[in-house]
């Protein structure tokens, strides 16, 4: 990589102020910062003192085998106990948790924390049945649907490391996680609802357990929940129904607890820039982390607000911000089991209308999709309930972040842009709504606790207005704590970059502006070179999206004889574009260099139907890249939808 920073080139100059009423009454405000950087393990601390702990701390942090972290060092609570039962002791057993949406219209159900307590005791008795224990490994391979909360709670409550594979996932890819974390039982079901049609799920856990057996690694039982009622291979050896084993249990469950320390589960990242890395996530400090970040970055009143988000439990934003840091909150939330568009386009919509949700946090990738479409759907729903958004997984381009809000804010709500990763286990870039004004594009500023800044090739910090590595100066409660099984990759991974500082370096470019505020660029390794300026694919795919016939935009360098590395660019169109005319393509490329400059002009646009994805909604560059490169694609087992390549491949030779 040269010497030469990122080139900073776009500018953004809108900027919106907290809501006054949100400010004045706000969880979190600016005095939180300085006292938190004054004495980072006392702020830390009196975070822990959210939880419920059976046994208090010795002591905040362990630091002295970097990069192996300890949090609240001989303290001991447990997980399950701390999302569920403490609310019903504290008298709210008769809040709603669950607003269950299911894909089938009619199809909804509500659980009261009571009833979630019931659930999870039951659950956690019949695993204990099936011989889990303490530490044993459990895969759930589930749909969106209530007993996949109440699956992983089950097994938070025995202290046994959930695995939580994506619904979406092929056998292979199930197999590969079984065998990698030795899974002792799979929970799933008979299959779920997608875009109005069953589809199954048991047949993919009965391969991926013949694929484990022949590399000499058995299942011991599978536990199967009947959702949609489709037919299924029945092994009874190994599989259990969960109406039999489950609902006919005992609601009374002892809850043991735990060191702080004990794995509480094994995420695996979402693949986009390569294989999938196996993140081990412990008890103490990551519920520590979600709980105050939760309540922090989304002023959650829990009595008042209704939470929505929209992600799935596959990935690490599902376990974060859908079971373990509202739950721990308290909080009542709308969980969708279908995609956004079924029965019909504005099913989002619909459920946001119905239940009055309040806080609403996506992806960028969904609110593209919603341009694309057209603002007439959304505008056809009451969407005044709702105060405050949040955006993640991607940067939201600020063409995006104006849509959002305006369609979906009604210009009152204002945005948080979380960045993080699963690695961070939380959130540790983003606005405060009460406190940061927010500037379209930008994650704005580090979270109090949170030590985290852009620097230079030798690990300086950057002055404002530079470009550089998104790093984080100091360990955090939720940080991962290795990879699982390999404590050398965990080291060479995140830590051998800046090793001489002791940062944490997971890959993402950034730059500060003039202000200080933190604009994330895109991968690191996605950064091109074009005639020895480093370009962004962030900022060139902002400036596409910006030009009112795109609605999404992918940028990836690819290999030229003359300025090194070419842009390449991949973008789709806004419904009401429709092909866009004769000129598209050289009116995008004008317009890039209008909006940054010639240097940025995209050698090559297509015009694509859709882009590759991961299922978390990410876009997979690299896949781009062997195709603007002529090259056989690479692995595409995270892929949400595995067409799209034959897709993009097939309309590029047939010059569409
Ligand atoms: P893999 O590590 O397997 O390649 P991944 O990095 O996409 O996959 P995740 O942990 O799901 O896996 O995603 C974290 C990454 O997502 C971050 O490193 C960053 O690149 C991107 N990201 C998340 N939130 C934001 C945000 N608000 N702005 C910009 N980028 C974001
Ligand atoms: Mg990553």
């Amino acid at each position: 990589m040269s010497e030469e920073t990122l080139s900073n080139l776009s500018r953004e100059d809108r900027s919106f102020e907290p809501p006054a009423e949100l400010a004045a009454a706000a969880n979190v405000t600016a005095e939180a910062y300085e006292r938190a950087a004054a004495d980072p393990e006392a702020f830390w601390a009196e975070q822990a003192g959210r939880l419920s702990w059976e046994r208090e701390w010795d002591q905040v942090l362990d630091w002295s085998n970097p990069p192996f972290a300890k949090w609240f060092v001989g303290g001991r609570l447990n997980a399950a106990y701390n999302c569920v039962d403490r609310h019903v002791e504290a008298g709210r057993g008769d809040t709603v948790a669950l607003h269950w949406v299911g894909e089938p219209e009619a199809d909804t159900r509500d659980l009261t924390y009571a009833q979630l307590q019931d659930e999870v005791n039951r659950a956690a008795n019949a695993l204990t049945a099936l011989g889990v224990g303490s530490g044993d490994r459990v895969a759930i391979y589930m749909p969106m649907i209530p007993e996949a909360v109440v699956a992983m709670l089950a097994c938070a409550r025995l202290g046994a490391p959930h695995t939580v594979v994506f619904g979406g996932f092929s056998s292979d890819a199930l197999a590969s996680r079984l065998v990698d974390c030795g899974a002792k039982v799979v929970v799933t079901s008979d299959g779920g609802y997608r875009r109005g049609a069953p589809s199954a799920l048991k047949p993919a856990v009965d391969e991926a357990r013949a694929k484990a057996a022949a590399q000499d690694f058995e299942v011991e039982h599978v536990l199967v929940v009947r959702r949609t009622g489709q037919d299924v291979a029945w092994d009874d050896a190994v599989d259990v129904w969960w109406h039999d084993a489950v609902a006919g249990a005992s609601t009374e469950h002892t809850c043991e607890f735990f060191d702080a320390e004990h794995p509480l589960y094994v995420m695996y990242t979402s693949g986009t820039t390569g294989k999938p890395k196996g993140i081990l996530h412990t008890t103490g400090g990551y519920l520590v982390g979600t709980s105050f970040t939760h309540d922090a970055v989304f002023d959650l009143k829990r009595d008042t607000d209704v939470y929505w988000c929209t992600a799935d439990i596959g990935w690490v934003t599902g376990h974060s911000y859908i079971v373990y840091g509202p739950l721990a909150n308290g909080a009542t939330q709308v969980m969708y089991e279908g995609t956004p568009d079924a029965p019909f386009k504005g099913r989002w919509w619909q459920i946001v209308q119905d239940y009055k949700v309040t806080i609403f946090y996506t992806a960028p990738t969904a609110i593209r999709t919603f341009m694309k479409q057209g603002r007439e759907i959304p505008d056809g729903f009451d969407l005044s309930s709702l105060r405050l958004l949040g955006s993640v997984g991607e940067s939201i381009n600020p063409e995006a972040y104006m849509w959002y809000r305006e369609v979906i804010g009604g210009e009152r709500c204002p945005i948080v842009d979380t960045w993080w990763q699963t690695e961070t286990g939380a959130i540790m870039i983003s606005p405060l709504p009460g406190v940061t004004a927010g500037k379209p594009g930008s994650a704005m500023t580090p979270l109090p606790g949170i030590e985290a800044d852009v620097v230079d090739e030798a690990g300086e910090s950057v002055p404002n207005g530079s470009g550089g590595y998104l790093v984080v100066k100091g360990p955090w409660p939720s940080m991962l704590r290795t990879l699982w099984g390999d404590d050398d990759r965990y080291v060479e991974t995140y830590w051998s970059r800046f090793r001489k500082q002791g940062y944490y370096f997971a890959g993402d470019g950034a730059k500060k502006d003039e202000d200080g505020a933190i604009w994330l660029l895109g991968r690191v390794d996605d950064v091109m070179n074009v005639s020895g300026h480093r370009l962004s694919t962030t900022e060139i795919e902002s400036a596409l999206v910006s030009h009112p016939k795109v609605a999404e935009a992918a940028v990836v360098g690819a290999a030229d004889e003359t300025t090194g590395q070419a842009v390449c660019a991949f973008v789709i169109l806004r419904d009401s574009a429709g092909d866009g005319g004769e000129d598209i393509v050289e009116e995008l490329r004008k317009h890039v260099a209008k909006e940054i400059g010639a240097i940025a002009k995209p050698r090559q646009i297509m015009v694509v139907p859709e882009l590759p994805k991961t299922r978390s909604g990410k876009i997979m560059r690299r896949l781009l890249k062997d195709v603007a490169e002529n090259r056989q694609v690479g692995d595409v087992t995270t892929l949400a939808d595995s067409s799209v390549m034959d897709l993009i491949s097939s309309g590029l030779q047939s010059g569409k």
